[in-house]
């Protein structure tokens, strides 16, 4: 008995191992790369990164635009048209990137392509953009390679709406339990790393319900190894070569 359940416990660390690396906006901190850039996503993928982030937002005229935050070069995207920004150019050259650039070359690689919509000022705006994300990856036929998750507690809602039955969507905003995400039908929590140091609990809590936990953004190695002690599924990272070296068996 005592080595079946020895047998048990290895196979349950086995299970616990298997830690995906994300790259946190792409891999951007590399030569000739930038965050958010279609070099990132290119590069995420040539190390063999489980998944690539970027973030989401969409233009007044509808169109969805790959960026951080919500301006770009003094331009607040929402309320702006795309001719006011389609020529502006990341910090390695390349264009600002939409997201049906970004997706195009994403159905080229093999990386999951980790989708976060921002939450827009406006609400219909953003439930807008929910439905073109959704729209535009069916169109791509990358449904099976896309992962949603957001900081929107109504935007994961209408994610979830919208996307086929099974597609992963995971909230960010750091305040709910995995229980009181579970009847929404969410895949997991997507937590920052302080946000989990302070509820190590949620890890448990979330697998024996039957969801994942994705921590970000998880840059040291310090929290890179409470990552991996904890069992975390996903670690997401702005340094994912040494997120690799520490995961390597
Ligand atoms: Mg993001």
């Amino acid at each position: 008995m005592r080595k079946f359940l020895f047998i048990i416990a290895v196979l349950g660390s086995l299970v616990a191992n298997a830690q995906e690396v994300i790259c946190h906006r792409g891999y951007w901190d590399a030569e000739g790369s930038a965050q958010n850039s279609i070099s990132s996503l290119v590069k995420a993928d040539s190390i063999g990164a489980w998944g690539s982030e970027f973030d989401v937002w969409m233009t007044a005229d509808g169109v969805l635009v790959v960026n951080h935050d919500e301006a770009y070069g003094g331009v607040l995207i929402e309320t702006a048209k795309w001719k006011q920004l389609k020529n502006m150019r990341l910090k390695n050259g390349e264009k600002l990137p939409t997201l049906e650039q970004m997706l195009k070359c994403g159905k080229k690689l093999t990386t999951k392509l980790i989708v976060e919509m921002k939450p827009h000022n406006s609400k219909a705006q953003e439930q807008e953009a929910a439905r073109k994300i959704v729209a535009l990856v069916k169109k791509l036929k990358l449904e099976d390679r896309v992962e949603y998750i957001t900081f929107s507690y109504q935007g994961m809602i209408w994610l979830k709406e919208l996307a086929p039955q099974g597609t992963p969507v995971y909230y960010l905003n750091g305040e709910l339990s995995p229980s009181k995400l579970a009847p929404l039908g969410m895949a997991g929590i997507d937590y920052n790393i302080g946000v989990m140091r302070e509820h190590p609990q949620w890890i448990d809590e979330a697998h024996s319900l039957g969801m994942k936990v994705n921590v970000w953004t998880v840059n040291s190695d310090r929290d890179m190894q409470w990552c991996i002690n904890y069992g975390v599924d996903f670690i997401t990272t702005n340094a994912p070569e040494r997120l690799q070296q520490l995961l390597a068996p």
